[in-house]
C-alpha cells in the first residue's frame, strides 16, 4: 500500500485547571479532553522522489517544514532509516490556532498513518513518546479514548463510557496565540482541592466539571467570546466553556436538532465558523 487517507479528529476540554508553572517554562496541567467528529482529512502517499512534502492551502498553516505533520514525518523518515519520499496532502476543516488541537491532531495522525504504511511497527506508546516532542497534546490523539490529562498533557488515563453529547462548536474567526495566553495567565495560590470525577452517568455530570483557567484570560482580550457564551446558553445548552486557549467556545446539547439550530442562529449575520458536531 502506497496511500493512506485517515480522518484527524478535533478536540475540546471539557475541564482545563493550570497547576503550576514548571522551572523548564511548561505547565503543570490537569484536563479532561474529548474528541468530536469535525476532521481534517489528511492523505499520505510513498514516492520514490526522497523528501517530505506537505500541501494544505488554509491560510495561517504553513506548507514545509512549519508544518506539525511534516516533523511528523520527519521524525519517522529518520527511524525508518529509508531513502523514501513522503507526500502528504491535509484538508483542514478545524479552525486554526483555534483551542481545538488541529495541528496536534494532524501530527498524531501522520506518526500513526506512516507507522502503518512503513511497516515500522511502533506501538501508540513510542508514538506517544515522539509525540509529546513534538506537541503536548499530541499523545492525546495516539490514545484515542476521553482522557483525564495530567502533566504537560502527556499522562493519560482513559475515562470509559462518558455519554456521547452533541457540540455546537463556535469560533468568531480569531486566531489566539496559546504561548501568548500562557504569558499573560496570572497563577493565583490555588487550592487543587477539586476533585476530579472518574464516572460520568449523564450529560449533567459532564457540565458540572466544565470550567478553564485560560478563559479569563483570552476573554479579556476577546469579549466576543462571552457574547457566545450567553448566545448559546440562550439556545438552550446544558452547559458552555470556551475550549483550550481559545477562542473557540462549545456548547453541550443532548438533542442533535437544538444543536444544529443553534449553529444556524449563531452563524447568522456574524460572520462565525459555526458547526454541530457529535462527540466520539
Ligand atoms: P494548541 O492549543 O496546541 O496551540 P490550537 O488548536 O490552538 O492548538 P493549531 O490549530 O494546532 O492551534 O495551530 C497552532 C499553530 O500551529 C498555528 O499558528 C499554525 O500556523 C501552526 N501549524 C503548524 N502545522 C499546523 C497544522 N497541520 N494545522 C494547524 N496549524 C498548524
Amino acid at each position: 500500500m502506497r496511500t493512506l487517507t485517515l480522518q484527524a479528529p478535533a478536540k475540546v476540554n471539557y475541564r482545563l485547571d493550570v497547576l503550576r508553572r514548571r522551572p523548564d517554562g511548561y505547565h503543570d496541567l490537569r484536563m479532561i479532553m474529548q474528541r468530536f467528529d469535525l476532521c481534517d482529512d489528511i492523505r499520505i502517499t510513498l514516492s520514490d522522489t526522497p523528501g517530505i512534502r506537505v500541501t494544505c492551502g488554509r491560510e495561517g498553516v504553513p506548507d514545509g517544514p512549519g508544518n506539525i505533520a511534516w516533523r511528523a514525518a520527519d521524525e519517522l523518515l529518520f527511524l525508518a532509516g529509508r531513502e523514501v519520499g513522503v507526500d502528504i496532502a491535509i484538508t483542514k476543516r478545524i479552525p486554526v490556532a483555534a483551542g481545538l488541537g488541529g495541528g496536534s491532531s494532524d501530527c498524531a495522525t501522520v506518526l500513526m498513518g506512516l507507522n502503518q504504511l512503513l511497516g515500522l511497527g511502533l506501538s501508540d506508546a513510542r508514538l506517544m513518546e515522539i509525540g509529546v516532542k513534538l506537541g503536548a497534546d499530541v499523545p492525546f490523539f495516539i490514545f484515542k479514548k476521553t482522557a483525564l490529562a495530567e502533566g504537560i498533557g502527556e499522562q493519560l488515563t482513559a475515562i470509559e463510557q462518558i455519554p456521547r453529547v452533541w457540540l455546537a462548536i463556535v469560533n468568531p474567526n480569531v486566531h489566539v496565540s496559546t504561548a501568548w495566553v500562557y504569558q499573560n495567565l496570572q497563577l493565583t495560590n490555588r487550592s487543587d482541592d477539586f476533585k476530579m470525577p472518574r464516572f460520568y452517568s449523564s450529560i449533567a455530570d459532564i457540565c458540572a466539571i466544565l470550567g478553564n483557567d485560560l478563559e479569563a484570560v483570552t476573554i479579556r482580550r476577546y469579549p466576543v467570546i462571552s457574547e457566545i457564551k450567553g448566545r448559546l446558553q440562550a439556545l438552550g445548552a446544558a452547559g458552555v466553556l470556551m475550549s483550550g486557549s481559545g477562542p473557540t467556545v462549545f456548547g453541550i446539547f443532548e438533542q442533535e436538532d437544538a444543536a444544529r439550530q443553534a449553529v444556524v442562529e449563531l452563524a447568522q449575520g456574524t460572520g462565525w465558523f459555526a458547526a454541530a458536531a457529535r462527540t466520539i
